[in-house]
């Protein structure tokens, strides 16, 4: 398959927005692809993570925003910690993320963003996570009514979820740094 690389003021210009939501070292990877080989989830991904960063350098803007890579990243960090160059490319997956969705574009992963909005919307309603309610709304807004079921009664048994929201008394103060964060999103 043939691919016409973008101009070079266009792959300035995506480097550049990468940059500036927290890789700033992108351009300092020489390939030696030690984030892919110890990516947990490489297997799964259609760029893996050192394809990545190339495609960013390359300007590859909407093949990359629009892979299933950036949100299959679980943002372990063992890329990061791995990258001898300090390229950090866990948070370049989330840069990508977040230009991704910044601007509108579809995830081929619609399960992954909408898992996000659920947790972070318990975390901003009751101060913290409140797993049976995530649970209960993730299979209900995915569709997946009956994923994970039978775990819910063993989880409940064993103390390790609630079917009530634990109180968080930092809960004013959080609600307090989602509406911050909104407002530097918005700015
Ligand atoms: S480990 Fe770092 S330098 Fe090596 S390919 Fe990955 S990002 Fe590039
Ligand atoms: S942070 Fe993402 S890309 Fe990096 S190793 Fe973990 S899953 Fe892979």
């Amino acid at each position: 398959m043939s691919y016409l690389l973008p101009s070079a003021e266009k792959q300035r210009e995506f480097v550049r927005d990468v940059k500036q939501r927290g890789a700033p070292n992108i351009t300092a990877c020489y390939q030696c692809g030690k984030c892919t080989a110890g990516c947990p989830v490489a297997f799964e991904m259609d760029y893996p993570p050192n394809q990545v960063i190339r495609g960013v350098l390359l300007g590859m803007r909407e093949a990359m925003l629009s892979s299933r890579t950036i949100w299959l990243c679980a943002a372990c960090e063992t890329c990061s910690t791995r990258c001898p160059q300090e390229v950090d490319p866990a948070a370049v997956m989330d840069a990508l993320r977040r230009i991704a969705y910044a601007e509108g574009i579809r995830s081929p992963e619609q399960d992954v963003p909408l898992f996000h909005r659920i947790f972070l919307g318990t975390v901003k309603q009751f101060g913290r996570v409140f797993e049976a309610g995530m649970m209960g709304f993730y299979n209900v807004f995915s569709g997946h009514l009956t994923q994970d079921l039978l775990m819910a009664p063993k989880l409940l048994l064993k103390g390790k979820i609630s079917l009530f929201p634990a109180r968080n008394k930092h809960a004013k103060e959080l609600k307090e740094m989602f509406a911050k964060a909104k407002e530097l999103e918005a700015s």
